[in-house]
């Protein structure tokens, strides 16, 4: 710690997902000592699936100057078409004027980009640390890891994801992810049999469950499912029944839809089929931080799994946090993240939640979204919509 400035000069990063890394880019152009603890034993750069990352999100990867490398390895999104059970077109949501378009990227690539870009920098990422406590005095803060190591510096960053121990080191009763009503599927299919759909993600609410597909010029085809649960369903046991089984009872369950779902399952390969789990979303009254202590990324504010705003909301935080730390001392630095942070992410999240919940809609509630769907799009200028996917940042303008 400065000890004429009371500003941090040392953190302890806990997590490599992707607010781990950025948080730790971020502080390393504010001037801040960064290290970079992870659980896991090595790098998660085999994690499947693909994830939309949304044009606010790059404008915090420009901000710390790896945009370009994430761009070099994702591909833009024309647009998402919304569409019934039967075909009917519901919405279609192009690029925003004066926006750039959504990019698809698979998960493996985002993190070995954002793991590669850290360790160019010079940032030291630990893996096989687990945290499970933190004590911290007047100076500094102490995590301790499940093999009995530890490590201090001024401040701890939970960038631990939707699991965070350090939400629950900050604040014991702090709320847990909630079951949002459906679980995920998803595959990529090299040759997926059906007509390539131009650039656009079609995603349509069949009637027992919501598919959504792209298919690329090549043939190669990403599907995913929404599939209503009565209960929480974990990724163990999705596994634990295999992808055969799942291919089968998806294939079912889209059975009458007028989507390629029947197609695409067929050619998919069961052992490589994604399972995700439930889908959840985070309560939003989740304590950001005390002492030396704070939250970024999922650990603070996870919008649902289906908003394609997660990692980019997360990107944004981690690098106003490091902002933050840099032009004010320890308590206002925190203060001062929350107040730029909060009302943006509980914004998103409540719109994204509401999406979950017409996902999961019963019979009636589904012929009442479709009726409704097409006027509220119709009397929503998508102009309205583009706040959440513009977020500038000039990352040397002090936070004031
Ligand atoms: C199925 C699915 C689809 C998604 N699709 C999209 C999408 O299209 N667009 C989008 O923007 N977002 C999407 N998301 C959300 C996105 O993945 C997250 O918002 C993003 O990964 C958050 O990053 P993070 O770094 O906060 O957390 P994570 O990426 O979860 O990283 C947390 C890291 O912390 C580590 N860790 C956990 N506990 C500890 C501990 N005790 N000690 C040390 N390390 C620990 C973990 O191993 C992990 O590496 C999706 C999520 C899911 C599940």
């Amino acid at each position: 710690m400065d000890i004429t400035t009371g500003k941090v000069r040392s953190a302890l990063v806990v997590g490599g997902g992707v607010a781990g890394p950025v948080t730790a880019m971020a502080l390393q152009q504010a001037g801040i000592a960064a290290t970079i603890y992870e659980a896991y034993d090595g790098p998660a750069d085999e994690v499947g699936g693909g994830m939309g990352l949304a044009p606010n999100g790059f404008e915090a990867f420009d901000a710390i100057g790896v945009g370009d490398a994430i761009r070099a390895v994702s591909t833009p999104m024309n647009g998402i078409v919304l569409q019934s059970w039967n075909g009917r077109r519901l919405a279609t949501f192009g690029t925003l004027p004066g926006l750039d378009p959504t990019r698809f990227v698979m998960r493996s690539e985002l993190f070995r980009t954002l793991r590669q870009a850290a360790e160019a920098r010079g940032i030291t990422t630990v893996h096989g640390k687990r945290i499970v406590d933190a004590t911290e005095d007047a100076d500094g803060v102490t995590a301790r890891f499940a093999d009995g190591t530890t490590a201090t510096a001024d401040v701890l960053i939970g960038a631990d994801g939707l699991r965070s121990t350090v939400r629950r080191l900050i604040d014991p009763s702090s709320p847990a992810p909630q079951f949002a009503g459906t679980a995920g599927f998803g595959a990529m299919v090299r040759d997926a049999g059906v007509a390539p759909t131009d650039g656009m993600m079609i995603m349509a609410f069949g009637k027992r469950c919501f598919f959504a597909w792209q298919v690329l010029d090549d043939g190669t085809g990403i599907w995913f499912v929404n599939l209503p649960v009565p209960q929480p369903l974990s990724v163990n046991e999705q596994r634990e029944k295999g992808g055969a089984h799942w291919l089968a009872h998806l294939k079912q369950v889209c059975e009458g839809d007028a989507t390629p779902a029947a197609q695409m399952l067929d050619a998919t390969d069961p052992e490589a089929m994604l399972f995700t789990g439930s889908t959840e979303n985070m309560p939003t009254n989740v304590v950001w931080s005390r002492g030396r202590l704070v939250l970024t990324g999922d650990a603070a504010h996870a919008p649902s799994s289906s908003s394609g705003q997660g990692a980019s909301l997360a990107a944004e935080s981690s690098v106003e946090l490091a902002r933050c730390l840099r032009d004010l001392p320890l308590p206002q630095a925190l203060a001062r993240y929350e107040e730029l942070r909060r009302p943006r992410v509980e914004r998103i999240i409540k719109e994204t939640a509401r999406t979950n919940a017409r996902k999961a809609a019963g019979p009636v509630a589904r012929v009442v979204r479709d009726a409704l769907l097409p006027v509220m799009f119709k009397m929503t200028k998508p102009e309205k919509n583009a706040w959440q996917f513009r977020y500038p940042i000039d990352f040397e303008a002090p936070v004031g």
